[in-house]
């Protein structure tokens, strides 16, 4: 269930396994196209390079592949719009469910959405609950749901629906339908925020604050790619215990080591950040420039490690590692291609976007729906015509409650989800046919918005169902039983 890009990844993953009978893919809008890869607007950029932006995990890229084919003229390094990606999946999905109907499997994209999933009477299948009533039968069962639901702020909740206030950047035509010396206020600073912020100075006459807790921008990269040599080897990640008080002094050996060896004399990372907001992205912009941002290569390596070796923690070490290097993590790991550093740059130095030093104190609406005020803590009141909120996106609520695996309902209690993505509905721990991708499984795997993960699990969920031994009778929805 769910039709954007980690289920296109699994039906290319799918679409030669043998003994599937029937595919159903349930999903509200059009199949292949999701909130990231589904922005229109080409100045929309991935932060990620084409290396890694792909609907498979190993070889060569397939998303190079596929632009290559289509005169592109794009190499691994490159970061492209967005939309290109949104078109890959969506042409790659049609073409997996093109090469498993030609095998003689059904397949059928139903417009809804699922709210539950409960085992069925027969004790080998499941019954998927769907808005408006409906229930479909299914013997395995995948959830591809993705991360679409904006994250409002509590206290903007009450608000939601006013025409002041924009509860995503996406679609973007939103903003630029906004007039044209709109001052707006934009909540957050990163990678939504900045696609916010660039698209609405497009407009030379518009003012844009960029507001967030941290009020700093991302790192800067040129490139995010897979490196031929492990800098950290899986011995010495393996000799890392998350109790050990030592923990991310021997880490932190390890990081510097790594990116000394990927660059010599390179930048590290640091924890903490001298200057505001556009010092530091002028100084970032300037290392890029030339080539100086040696710990750009071990990110994809440090990426893919973190999510093979803190699956098996406990959640609680989970969320202490994850809590203390937030901040690392969000401006490293999520760096912005230089390209959008530049444009950002020179909207500052046009003074026409600002981040600010701080967050508001207070917003409150002006009277008839004349935008916001905004409360500063330097004791300033400024006034905005329009709220952009850019604070992230959640993945649906999963719940277990009475054995049965509810979407975004009240009650029940998180279900465990293995590290083989397996969901546990039962006390006993025992492992369902139901798998979690993507930004489902962010309970289990820390680093899940981001294509590459999405890949691997499809692949890793696809061998499950591949290999499942031929006396289980429990197969993909609708699978025959062997
Ligand atoms: C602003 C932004 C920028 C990003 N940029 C990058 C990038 O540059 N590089 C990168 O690697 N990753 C990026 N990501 C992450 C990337 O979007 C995800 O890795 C990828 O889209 C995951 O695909 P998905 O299919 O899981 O989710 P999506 O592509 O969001 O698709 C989710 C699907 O589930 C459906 N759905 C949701 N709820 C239900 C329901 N209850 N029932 C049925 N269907 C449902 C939706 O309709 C949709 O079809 C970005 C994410 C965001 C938010």
């Amino acid at each position: 269930m769910g039709a954007g890009a980690t289920a296109a990844s699994l039906l290319m993953q799918l679409s030669g396994v043998p003994g599937i009978d029937s595919i159903d893919l349930i999903a509200p809008g059009t199949a292949g196209l999701g909130t990231a890869f589904g922005a229109t607007d080409p100045s929309v950029l991935c932060n990620t390079s084409v290396d890694v932006t792909s609907l498979t995990a190993h070889g060569t890229s397939d998303l190079l592949r596929y632009l290559a084919a289509r005169g592109h003229p794009v190499g691994r390094d490159d970061f492209v719009p967005r939309y290109l990606v949104g078109q890959y999946a969506r042409e790659r999905l049609t073409r997996a469910l093109q090469q498993l109907r030609s095998r003689g499997v059904r397949t059928r994209h139903v417009r809804s959405r699922v709210t539950g999933v409960a085992p069925g009477n027969d004790g080998r299948s499941y019954d998927v609950s769907l808005a408006g009533g409906h229930v479909l039968n299914g013997t395995d069962i995948a959830l591809c749901l993705g991360a679409d639901a904006p994250a409002l702020p509590p206290a903007l909740q009450p608000h939601t629906g006013s025409p002041q206030l924009l509860d995503s950047p996406y679609p973007t035509n939103r903003l630029t339908r906004l007039p044209d010396d709109a001052r707006v206020l934009v909540l957050g600073s990163k990678l939504s925020a900045i696609d916010a912020g660039l698209v609405l100075c497009r407009s030379p006459r518009r003012r844009v604050t960029l507001t967030s807790p941290s009020a700093v921008l991302p790192a800067v990269r040129t490139r995010l790619r897979r490196m031929p040599t492990m800098h950290i080897s899986s011995d010495d990640w393996r000799s890392l215990h998350p109790d050990d008080p030592e923990f991310d002094g021997k880490l932190a050996r390890r990081l510097v080591r790594a990116v000394r060896r990927a660059s010599p004399g390179g930048t590290v990372p640091r924890p903490r950040t001298a200057g505001t907001a556009e010092e530091l992205l002028r100084r970032e912009t300037q290392q890029a420039r030339t080539g100086a941002v040696a710990w750009q290569d071990v990110m994809a390596e440090l990426i893919d490690a973190l999510n093979a070796h803190t699956c098996d923690w406990t959640q609680r070490q989970r969320d202490a590692f994850f809590t203390r290097h937030r901040p690392l993590i969000a401006r490293y790991i999520s760096a912005i291609p230089l390209p959008n550093a530049e444009l950002l740059l020179s909207a500052m130095e046009r003074r026409q976007l600002t981040v600010a030093p701080a967050q508001p104190r207070s917003l409150t609406p002006g009277p008839q729906g004349q935008g916001w005020h905004a409360h500063w803590p330097d004791g300033r009141d400024e006034h905005f015509d329009h709220l952009v909120c850019a604070t992230g996106y959640r993945a649906p609520r999963l719940a277990v409650a009475d054995g049965t695996l509810l979407l975004d309902a009240p009650g029940g209690t998180p279900p465990a989800i293995g590290t083989d993505l397996r969901i546990r509905l039962r006390s006993d721990g025992h492992a369902e046919r139901i798998w979690a991708l993507g930004a489902c499984a962010g309970s289990r795997y820390p680093i899940v918005n981001y294509l590459r993960a999405s890949a691997q699990h499809a692949e890793n969920v696809a061998a499950q169902i591949r290999d499942t031994p031929q006396q289980l009778p429990l197969a993909l929805d609708g699978r025959t039983s062997p």
